[in-house]
């Protein structure tokens, strides 16, 4: 009998340990010194003007919208190809999400199916770099220069992720980060909006603590002052000083994580690439995959069993594995409120019946990769028609 393999486990060593013990013994927990340490670290890392911390990629998207003025009644392109958060920040607005269908290879928006979506109300596009492969920028940039519409990335997969030689999170308008558990990196929960918008940067800083005057969050320091004014009805996004002590040296270990997935990946690719019953993630050569997922596809064709059969089998081996995503549009909310039906997305509609991801994280061992591929290919062998 093996051990079960958890589809994801945080790596956390003694360095954060000691971060967030002498955050605590400190006597100071809430947005403080560490938050300010940890922006100025991510805005280096990813060649940013600005970086604000909040306390979800969510709030991130939110604050990232409303601070190009996002109104009532406009429309925001979404991929239908992501999370939940992706598109309801836009209905925190009273605007529509318009679901964009994906390319088959990436999953990725297709950016071909942009234009025919765009009306006079639309205001942005939020392209989500899905498993940590970046979308193609350089089409999404253009048509939101021929259309005077605002680019808000959504890149909780791609840290640390590059599109022709740029780093994801200096390309367009806003860029937002996710460091919830699962993710690349993590503060438990917390987020990141990078920008080299020196306005927007402001708007979201102010927003993402209730709309408080600059440095209000500093008030009960000794050098702080108590007074403040109420500039605009805000939202209670700030991350705490806690998160920001655990974020830094996971910042730090980011690249060392990123090639031990980039290197599991490649082991993944040569334990199964063979086996023509396994769609395995193609790589444009002209990025860097953050490898935050590691998404297969099964060919139902060739294979007797299905996807969910396979990932109970894959269970029963003690492997866990997940499904990312259901598309938006076969949710209940998108097709009741907003009148989405299977064929408005046919390849995310294909694709999510045959994708499955497999555990890929920096805590996982090169054996459990490998055991992986034994169970993986074992079982394709034995239920191949
Ligand atoms: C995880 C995730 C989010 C939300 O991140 P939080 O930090 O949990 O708010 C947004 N978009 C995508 C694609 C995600 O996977």
């Amino acid at each position: 009998m093996s051990t079960f393999l958890p589809f994801h486990t945080p790596d956390i060593g003694p360095e954060e340990i000691d971060s967030v013990v002498a955050t605590l013994r400190s006597g100071w927990l809430t947005t403080g010194a560490r938050v300010k340490e940890f922006e100025q670290e991510f805005s280096a890392v990813i060649g940013a003007q600005h970086a604000i911390a909040v306390n979800s990629c969510t709030a991130a998207l939110h604050l990232a919208l409303e601070a190009i003025g996002l109104q009532e009644g406009d429309e925001v392109l979404v991929p239908t190809m992501t999370f939940a958060a992706t598109a309801e920040v836009v209905t925190y607005f009273k605007a529509k999400p318009v679901l964009i269908d994906c390319t088959p290879d990436t999953f990725n928006i297709d950016p071909d199916k942009i234009e025919a979506a765009l009306t006079a109300r639309t205001k942005a596009i939020i392209p989500v770099h899905f498993a940590g492969h970046p979308c193609e920028m350089d089409k999404i940039l253009a048509i939101a220069r021929a259309h005077n519409l605002r680019v808000i990335e959504d890149a909780a997969h791609a840290l640390p992720a590059r599109y022709r030689g740029k780093m994801v999170g200096t390309i367009g308008d806003s860029t937002c980060f996710s460091f919830y558990a699962t993710k690349n990196m993590t503060t438990g929960e917390g987020g990141m909006v990078t920008t080299d918008n020196s306005e927007w940067a402001a708007r979201m800083r102010l927003m993402s603590l209730h709309g408080l005057s600059r440095d209000a969050w500093n008030r009960y320091a000794a050098q702080g002052a108590w007074a403040y004014d109420i500039l605009s009805p805000g939202f209670k996004y700030n991350l705490t000083d806690i998160a920001a002590a655990l974020g830094i040296p996971q910042l730090r270990k980011c690249e060392r994580f990123w090639k031990i997935r980039e290197h599991y990946a490649e082991l993944y690719r040569e334990g199964l690439g063979d086996l023509p019953e396994l769609i395995l993630p193609r790589v444009a050569p002209h990025v860097q995959h953050a490898w935050h997922l590691y998404v297969i596809q099964i060919d139902a064709e060739r294979l007797r069993i299905g996807r969910n059969e396979m990932i109970d089998l894959l269970k029963r081996h003690d492997i866990g594995c997940s499904v990312h995503f259901m598309p938006l549009h076969l949710h209940p909310y998108y097709r009741e409120t907003w009148g989405y039906q299977p064929e408005h997305c046919p390849v995310a509609g294909r694709v999510y019946e045959r994708i499955l991801s497999l555990p890929l994280y920096p805590k996982m061992s090169e054996a459990d990769v490998r055991r992986v591929v034994t169970v993986v290919r074992g079982l394709v062998e034995a239920h191949r028609r």
